[in-house]
C-alpha cells in the first residue's frame, strides 16, 4: 500500500481519500435509510399487533368496525369503504353492513350475489384482489358497476377457517395514487384480522342467543327469564314502581298431545307464543317456563292492570282459531293465569314466581280458563 502511495501525486492521494470517505457516507446514509425504513416497519408492525389486540378483545360488531376503520383510515388514505356480509351463516347473498363515502340510497342496493363473479373469485382467493389488473371483471360484475363511482382499487375477502362470509372494497386514496404493495399488505392485514373478529364476535352472538331462548319457540327461556325478573325487581324498587308477574299454562294439553301426537302439540305450543308475543307491549317480557307453561313480565303495572291484562289474553287465546282447537274438551284452546304484584305479594324474585304459580293453580281448581289474582 505505501508503494503504491508513493507513486500517486498529491492530488491523487487527496482524492482517493475523499472518495473512500464519500463511499462511507454514503453507505453510512444508505444505512440510515434502511434503519428508517426498518424503524418504521417495526412500528408498523408493532400498530398491527396492537390493532389485532383491540379487534380480538371486543365482542361487539360495532366496535370491531369502529377499531378496523379507524385504523384503516389512519394507516391508509382512503377515500371510500364498503364493508359486506351474509346476514346468516348460510345465506350466499352479500349486502352492506358499513359504508363511508358513498351516499346511503346507493349503499342500500348493493348486493354480491351468487351468480356476480365476485363471488365466484372470492371462492377462489384468500388475498387482495387490485382491481384495476381484472378489467373483465368490472365489466361483467353487477356489484362493480354498482359502485364504479367509488373507482374501486381493492378488494378483499372476508375468510375465516375457510369460510367466506363477506368482502371489503376501498376506493380511490386521497392523492388519487396506486396503492403501494406495502399499503396493499397493511389493507390485507387489517381485513384478515377484521374477519377473525367478526366472526368470533358472531359465533359468541350467536352462543348467546342459544343459551337464552327456547328452540322451539324462540321466547326467551327460563335462565333469561329469571335474570330479568331479578334485574326488574331491583329497578322496580330503585323507582318505587309496581310490576306484576303473570304465569299462564295451557289447560289440558295433554289431551291435545294425546289425540294429535307430539308434533302437533308442538306446533300448537308455537302458535300459541306468536299470539303471546303480539298481545304483549314491547317493554314485557314473555317466556317459556318449562313445558307448556309461559311467563310475562309486566313492568310497571300494578295488581289492576294485571288482571285486566290477563282478562284480556284470556279471551284472546280461547278466541284464536289455534290449528284442530276442536279436539280440546270445550271445543277451544284455553289458558289458566294466575298473577302476582311486586312490592304488594312479594318483595323478592323467587317468592313472587311462588306467589304467580299458586294463583295460577287456583285458577286451576276453580274450572280452567281463567284467571286468578294472588290473594
Ligand atoms: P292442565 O289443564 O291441568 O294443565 O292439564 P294438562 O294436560 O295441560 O297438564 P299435564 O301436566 O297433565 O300435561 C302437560 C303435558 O305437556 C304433558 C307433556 O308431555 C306436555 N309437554 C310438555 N312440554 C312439551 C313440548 O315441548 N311439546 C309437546 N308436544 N308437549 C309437551
Ligand atoms: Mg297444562
Ligand atoms: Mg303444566
Amino acid at each position: 500500500m505505501i508503494v503504491k502511495h508513493s507513486k500517486l501525486d498529491i492530488n491523487e492521494i487527496s482524492s482517493a481519500q475523499f472518495s473512500g470517505r464519500d463511499i462511507r457516507d454514503k453507505n453510512l446514509l444508505k444505512l440510515q435509510t434502511y434503519n428508517k425504513q426498518l424503524l418504521k416497519k417495526v412500528y408498523q408492525l408493532q400498530n398491527l399487533v396492537e390493532v389485532s389486540y383491540r379487534l380480538n378483545s371486543v365482542l361487539d360488531e360495532e366496535q370491531i368496525i369502529h377499531t378496523y376503520l379507524l385504523n384503516l383510515f389512519g394507516l391508509l388514505s382512503t377515500r371510500s369503504v364498503v364493508i359486506l356480509s351474509a346476514k346468516s351463516p348460510y345465506s350466499d347473498k352479500f349486502t352492506p353492513i358499513y359504508y363511508q363515502g358513498i351516499g346511503k340510497a346507493h349503499a342500500e342496493t348493493l348486493t354480491v350475489g351468487r351468480t356476480d363473479p365476485i363471488f365466484r373469485l372470492l371462492q377462489l382467493h384468500h388475498h387482495c384482489l387490485v382491481l384495476n389488473k381484472h378489467a373483465y371483471l368490472a365489466k361483467k360484475s353487477k356489484f362493480l358497476n354498482q359502485v364504479a363511482n367509488l373507482e374501486c382499487q381493492l378488494l378483499t375477502p372476508l375468510v375465516h377457517r375457510d369460510h367466506r362470509f363477506g368482502l371489503v372494497i376501498i376506493g380511490n386514496k386521497h392523492n388519487n395514487k396506486p396503492y403501494s404493495l406495502a399499503e396493499i399488505d397493511i389493507f390485507t392485514t387489517l381485513t384478515n384480522f377484521l374477519a377473525v373478529a367478526l366472526s368470533n364476535a358472531r359465533i359468541y352472538k350467536e352462543m348467546e342467543r342459544i343459551s337464552l331462548t327456547d328452540p322451539l319457540t324462540g321466547l326467551f327461556n327460563r335462565r333469561y327469564f329469571d335474570n330479568y325478573l331479578d334485574t326488574e325487581i331491583a329497578r322496580a324498587k330503585r323507582f318505587e314502581h309496581p310490576l306484576s308477574l303473570v304465569m299462564l299454562d295451557v289447560d289440558h294439553f295433554k289431551n291435545y298431545n294425546d289425540q294429535l301426537g307430539h308434533l302437533n302439540g308442538d306446533h300448537l305450543l308455537v302458535s300459541l307464543a306468536e299470539v303471546l308475543t303480539l298481545t304483549v307491549r314491547r317493554s314485557d317480557i314473555v317466556a317459556r317456563y318449562g313445558g307448556e307453561e309461559f311467563c310475562i313480565i309486566l313492568p310497571e303495572i300494578a295488581r289492576d292492570g294485571a288482571l285486566v291484562f290477563s282478562e284480556r289474553l284470556r279471551n284472546t287465546i280461547s278466541a284464536h282459531p289455534f290449528r284442530k282447537r276442536e279436539v280440546q274438551p270445550d271445543g277451544h284452546v284455553s289458558i289458566s293465569i294466575g298473577t302476582a304484584t311486586y312490592p304488594d305479594d312479594a318483595q323478592a324474585s323467587n317468592d313472587l314466581v311462588e306467589k304467580a304459580d299458586k294463583a295460577m293453580y287456583q285458577a286451576k281448581n276453580n274450572g280452567r280458563n281463567r284467571v286468578a289474582v294472588f290473594d
